[in-house]
């Protein structure tokens, strides 16, 4: 069974070539043309998807080997993302099933980012919980199965990878600020600053007040010395980063005592975060979970866990009709 997939839910146009559950291949494009306006803007996400499309899905079957005509069938990411983008994938998706005569398969992106584990070994048992954290998502799932997956907690507001992209601008550091954040903190004092952790009574997340705190924090500081910034950044980021960390891991180790489940993933982009990976890893050993951290390359968008998602749902049969369309606020 050979599946092509196609992901363009937001600015990263990406393809994939998955054959008998082995990848062949992982072509992703970035688009670096939103850093410039300091975010991803939807309408020219959309048109670099249209200029990428082609070129990365023909890459990723060259890379893999694998001329069209043994494709088994066609995998796309339908949601959650910006329409536009989405609109892309989905309809190059579509033609191409259609053309080739074969099977439609939509994903859930976010189910991919969980997915995204199956890629390669070591893979969870079920039942695990996987903390997912991305721009646009943060949730703690509990997965009994590869396509039974239930949201036990999440973010009210922002995401945390919202978080530390809004922190960074704040400091102005370039879009996305996330992994700049990461790469201070590694020669900052995490105990330097102390910034409020929200407290929800369950297992949901808010991100929305530690930006405030953050704002209120600089410009104070600011005021009594303008080099405060440039003086103590990497200190501030190790301060941000682990705030962000620990609100994270409280709520991820109630979940593991509510649930008494110690199969413990994380996924998504914020998880190539090496604070978030080195405090998850102490954690788990504290607790005595078996921990599953992603390789980089399958934190981020990819198209290769939006493969891994179509093969189990090629195994169930479980097609889409060439009438489908992109679905914005997709959930699961
Ligand atoms: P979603 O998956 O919710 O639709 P998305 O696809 O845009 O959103 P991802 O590509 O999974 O999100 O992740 C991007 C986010 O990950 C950005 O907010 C980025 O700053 C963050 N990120 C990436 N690397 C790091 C890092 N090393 N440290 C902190 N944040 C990071
Ligand atoms: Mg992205
Ligand atoms: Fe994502």
């Amino acid at each position: 069974m050979n599946i092509l997939a196609i992901e363009s839910s937001c600015d990263e146009t990406s393809a994939a070539v998955l054959a008998n559950g082995h990848l062949l291949s992982n072509v992703i494009a970035t688009q670096l043309i939103h850093e410039q306006y300091g975010g991803v803007v939807p309408e020219l996400a959309s048109r670099a998807h249209q200029q990428h499309i082609l070129p990365v899905v023909e890459r990723a079957l060259a890379d893999a080997n694998l001329p069209k005509n043994e494709l088994s069938a066609i995998a796309f990411t339908r949601g959650p993302g910006l329409l536009g983008s989405l609109l892309v994938g989905t309809s190059f998706a579509k033609a191409m099933a259609l053309g080739l005569n074969i099977p439609l398969i939509e994903v859930n992106h976010m189910q991919a980012h969980v997915l995204a584990h199956f890629i390669e070994a070591p893979r969870p048992a079920f039942p695990f919980l996987c903390l997912t954290v991305s721009g646009g998502h943060t949730q703690i799932v509990r997965v009994d199965g590869p396509l039974d997956m239930t949201v036990l907690g999440q973010t009210l507001d922002d995401a945390v990878g919202e978080a530390f992209d809004k922190s960074a601008k704040l400091l102005g550091l370039p879009y996305p600020g996330g992994p700049l954040i990461d790469k201070y903190a590694q020669v900052g004092n995490p105990l330097a600053f102390k910034f409020p952790m929200s407290e929800m009574a369950n297992l949901d997340f808010s991100f929305s007040g530690i930006k405030t705190a953050i704002m209120y924090f600089l410009r104070d500081n600011i005021k009594a010395n303008p080099e405060f910034i440039a003086g103590n950044l990497a200190d501030i980021c190790a301060s941000i980063q682990h705030t962000l960390v620990q609100m994270l891991l409280t709520k991820l180790k109630r979940a593991a005592r509510e649930t008494g489940i110690r199969e413990i993933a994380i996924a998504g982009g914020v998880s190539a975060n090496s604070g978030l990976r080195t405090a998850l890893t102490q954690l788990g050993q504290e607790q005595g979970w078996t921990v599953y951290i992603p390789r980089f390359e399958y934190c981020t968008d990819n198209a290769a866990m939006i493969a891994m998602a179509a093969q189990f749902k090629y195994e169930q049969g479980d097609f889409t009709a060439q009438t489908v369309s992109p679905m914005p606020r997709m959930s699961f």
